[in-house]
């Protein structure tokens, strides 16, 4: 994405208009020679009756201009509105999101004065995909999807990003103990590109204790990667113990297209009013000079920005009377930033960049397994006599017919029958896994023929889930005491 000149940008709501002014005000006068193309979403554009936020003619000009600088905007509250952020993340197949969270000793407070971590956030998969279903009168589902191209994108992107900006250690955060397929893939994944990578250290650690560790050592992670929602949580969790909401840049890259914003929202309760600290948009402006190739000019500002806060002049939002000795508005802050282009800050370490740090992905090959169709989990709303997994059990046993037999039921993921222990809770939703007998091969129509015969003796089924083997391993989980 080198020598681009014209980019996208949109003033957002609330506080948005006046960062993104001090914004583009020091990228001019840093000499960025960038031609801004304005389209106008958010509050207003949903206001005029668009469900989505944004026109059709701002969206030719983010999808010809390729690189999008974007002030928060206001999401209302209820109606069919949707976020527009990951309708753009996931329309423009912008898969990275990056959000690099460092403390700024001492001049902004922080529990973790040496803490620089990256958090490297999978953007387009999981559970974000939105795909939810309400089941039965007690069971709602959300589906988590996660594909191996998917997780090889963000990984090696991680990889590569730790290459490109000196970083010794990419750690990968999974819940694979408990979701062995989707985070495991996840997981493997990881392992498999990490062999490519020797003088990176990896490592990896489950989510819970990975988060807590964000929380209490950040100082000891580098670059970490991990999918979607738990990447959501960690990098607001890193943002807030740097004691820094207010500074953060974040970047969301895709092959062909890029958006660059701050991590914070619209903060409408303080629009209008010239006290908005305008860091976290500049930072997310300074990671769009590097992307586009204007690493020189990303540099200056950046020296300069920090050599603005190393010097005490603060927004309110950092200002603290012993650390501080200027209070400044936002307007304040961007003339300060500008009256130091060209300087470098004494104590906080300056930043360099690579003249060439574009990072690209290239996905490895891989062969198609043999897939093979091993059972079928039928899952029924059903209540019965007191919701007793014997009577379910015993009549669907009667219905096993030469190619498939009734072989465990579930509840919630707990193995009911056979051999239930009477203190489990039964919900009205029943996972009925049906497997192939020994030597048969299975096709679709078994299951249709199943199915009917389901349906004869009046049971309501609401989903099925093919069983397959690929390569001969098991593609399912089983229950809890399966
Ligand atoms: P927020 O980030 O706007 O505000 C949280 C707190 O931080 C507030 O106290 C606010 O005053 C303060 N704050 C935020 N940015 C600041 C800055 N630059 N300088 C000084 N103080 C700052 O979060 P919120 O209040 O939960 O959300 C407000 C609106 O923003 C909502 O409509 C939400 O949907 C939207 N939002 C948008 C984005 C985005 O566009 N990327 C992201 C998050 C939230």
């Amino acid at each position: 994405m080198t020598s681009i000149n014209k980019v996208t940008v949109a003033y957002g709501d609330g506080i948005g208009p006046e960062i993104m002014d001090a914004t583009l005000r020091i990228l001019d006068a840093a000499g960025a020679a960038l031609e801004y193309d304005v389209i106008e979403i958010g509050e207003k554009v949903y206001k005029a009756g668009h469900e989505s936020g944004i026109s059709a003619e701002s969206w030719e000009k983010i999808r010809t201009n390729k690189i999008f600088l974007k002030a928060p905007i206001t999401t209302p509250q209820g109606g069919g509105f949707k976020s527009l952020n990951v309708t753009i993340r996931k329309s423009l197949g912008l898969f990275a999101n990056v959000r690099p969270t460092r403390a700024y000793p001492p001049y902004v407070a922080s529990h973790f004065p040496h803490m620089d971590l990256v958090v490297v956030r999978e953007n387009e998969e999981d559970l974000y995909a939105g795909i939810e279903h309400q089941q039965t009168n007690e069971v709602v589902q959300t589906l988590k999807l996660i594909s191996r191209p998917g997780s090889e994108k963000i990984i090696r992107y991680a990889f590569e990003y730790a290459k490109a900006y000196g970083r010794r250690k990419v750690t990968c955060m999974t819940k694979d103990n408990i979701m062995k397929h989707s985070d495991g893939l996840f997981h493997k994944v990881f392992n498999e590109v990490a062999t490519e990578y020797p003088d990176i250290e990896a490592d990896h650690w489950i989510i819970d204790i990975g988060s807590a560790v964000v929380a209490q050592r950040p100082e000891s992670l580098d670059v970490v990667v991990t999918l979607n929602l738990y990447g959501d949580i960690i990098s607001d969790i890193a943002a807030e113990v740097a004691g820094s909401v207010g500074l953060g840049g974040s970047s969301n890259v895709g092959m062909n297209h890029a958006m660059f914003e701050a991590i914070h929202g619209s903060a409408p309760s303080i629009a209008g009013q010239n006290i908005a600290n305008p860091s976290g948009l500049l930072n997310g402006a300074v990671m769009m000079l590097v992307e586009i190739g204007k690493t020189d000019i990303a540099e200056k500002i950046q020296n300069a920005w920090l050599k603005t806060l190393e010097d005490g002049i603060h927004t309110r939002d950092i200002y603290r009377t012993q650390r501080s000795n200027e209070l400044v508005g936002t307007k304040e802050f961007a003339d300060a930033v500008i009256a130091r282009l060209g300087e470098r800050p004494a104590k906080l370490r300056a930043v360099k960049y690579n003249e060439d740090v574009h990072i690209t992905v290239k996905l490895s090959e891989q062969p198609r397994k043999r897939k093979e169709l091993v059972g079928v989990d039928v899952f029924i709303d059903w209540e019965g006599e007191d919701r007793n997994p014997e009577t379910l059990g015993k009549t669907l046993e009667t219905i096993s017919n030469d190619k498939l037999y009734l072989k465990v039921i579930s509840n919630r993921g707990v193995l009911v029958y056979p051999n239930g222990l009477p203190e489990t809770f039964n919900s009205d939703h029943w996972r009925c896994r049906f497997s192939a007998r020994e030597g048969i091969t299975l096709d679709n129509k078994d299951i249709l023929i199943l199915l009917g015969t389901i349906q004869e003796m009046g049971f309501d089924f609401i989903k099925t889930e093919h069983l397959y083997d690929f390569d001969g391993e098991r593609g399912y989980s089983l229950s809890q005491g399966e």
